[in-house]
């Protein structure tokens, strides 16, 4: 099920005036479809005494999202320095900031550490003496190689550049204790658009089994596992939504006999991207040309630099045709933008309604991992990005650049170095 039937019902009949306001491309929101997801994500695992999700940033780094994820009582799940000043202007704070990051450098350090600092998740063990200052809380990001089988998108384990080795995983703690960590969790991030839920399950026990065995030998506690992002949503209609309710409820069954174990339970955190806001935004796209050559060519305004992944991955992302819905007529194009790139297309050899110049076209799933993976090449532009309210109204959030915004790097003093 690409974009809900729900936003659909909002969004369509009033698309022709918000597209005659804002021009197009751009892609738009749905502020009460992002709060329904966050509802049914906190209320799957509140039987657990304390859940968190952190929102990654990096799926839609725009503050007014961040805003309605700080509202639902979300942290941010950070892993660059312009990650944590949008985490922290829009009033993230200390533990409501995990900062995950890879191959981290000590700019980087002291960016977390800043404002009341972060939750310090680290990637590697030689980091510990790269700290500048060491946190109160901190945890170990876990990669556990062989142990588990990756997906797709993120790979093996063992091929993946993340997190400490399993056999690495007890002194890392060790280490940690003994430079005055007094508090501790741990995390993990194995799969990416994941719609088994099993695999969610699986991942948490890993956690609380390691945690055990860690605790029993050096004598700490946990506060917290987190399970990271990858939570799946069906691209394409007719595949199953991740079963988030039996998640929660298999997850929280594994809480309580952790609890009966051990005399305690640790918060439950995860940094859930694309779960949360993915299904939630669409990029609306006007027809500028057909072309029929050995296939027929439907080109838009817009193009793969504010929507990659059909161009990286071979991803799937559903497209309607604005008034075409059931039409008689239909053929099979490909749907491309203007980068001189073979790959600079939305889709490929898809049956859809027979489209003319002028039409309308909503890409869905774009709103995570849509305008955030966007890029310059060919000297395109990132469009706009507009919020259908709760009250449905029509906000602008990001302004879409303009040449201006790409000549702004040719702007400088002159540096003539003579080596
Ligand atoms: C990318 C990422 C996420 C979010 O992934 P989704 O697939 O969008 O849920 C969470 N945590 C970390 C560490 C990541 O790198």
């Amino acid at each position: 099920m690409p974009m809900s039937q729900s936003y659909k019902t909002r969004l369509f009949p009033v698309l022709d005036k918000i597209t005659s306001h804002y021009g197009t491309p751009f892609h738009i929101y749905d502020e009460m479809g992002i709060r329904q997801t966050g509802e049914n994500l906190k209320k799957a695992f509140a039987g657990i005494d304390c859940f968190r999700e952190y929102y990654a940033v990096k799926a839609l780094p725009n503050p007014k999202i961040l805003s309605l994820m700080k509202d639902m009582g979300f942290g941010f799940d950070c892993s660059s320095i312009a990650e944590l000043r949008l985490s922290r202007r829009v009033g993230g704070r200390g533990e409501e900031i995990m900062f995950t990051s890879n191959n981290t450098s000590e700019l980087d350090f002291i960016e977390a550490a800043k404002d009341g600092g972060s939750i310090l998740n680290l990637d590697d063990l030689n980091l510990l003496a790269k700290v500048p200052v060491m946190p109160e809380l901190m945890s170990f990001r876990y990669n556990p190689g062989a142990k588990r089988s990756g997906n797709e998108i993120i790979g093996n384990p063992t091929e993946a550049k993340y997190g400490i080795s399993d056999d690495q995983i007890i002194d890392a703690y060790r280490q940690a204790k003994f430079l005055g960590v007094q508090r501790f969790g741990i995390h993990t991030m194995l799969a990416s658009n994941e719609l088994n839920h099993e695999y969610m399950v699986q991942t948490s026990r890993m956690l609380l089994e390691l945690i055990a065995d860690v605790s029993a030998e050096l004598d700490i506690t946990f506060e917290f596992i987190n399970i990271g992002g990858g939570l799946g949503i069906p691209y394409e209609p007719g595949i199953a939504e991740l079963d988030i309710e039996a998640m929660g409820r298999q997850i929280t069954e594994l809480f309580k006999s952790f609890r009966g174990q051990h005399g305690y339970e640790p918060a439950l955190y995860m940094e859930s991207g694309r779960f949360m806001t993915g299904p939630h935004g669409v990029l609306v796209t006007t027809a500028i040309n057909r072309k029929d050559i050995y296939r027929t060519y439907v080109g838009v305004d817009a193009s793969m630099s504010c929507l990659m992944r059909p161009g990286m991955y071979g991803a799937y992302h559903h497209i309607d045709v604005l008034g075409q819905d059931g039409a008689a007529e239909t053929e099979i194009v490909d749907v491309v933008g203007s980068l001189c790139e073979n790959n600079d297309k939305f889709a490929v050899q898809r049956r859809l309604p027979k489209i003319e110049d002028g039409d309308i076209l909503v890409i869905q799933d774009t709103g995570a991992h849509g305008s955030a993976m966007g890029f310059n090449y060919n000297g395109s532009l990132r469009p706009k990005e507009l919020l259908l309210t709760g009250e449905g109204k029509v906000e602008l959030i990001r302004r879409a650049e303009q040449v201006e915004d790409y000549f702004a790097t040719l702007d400088f003093e002159p540096d003539l170095l003579k080596p």
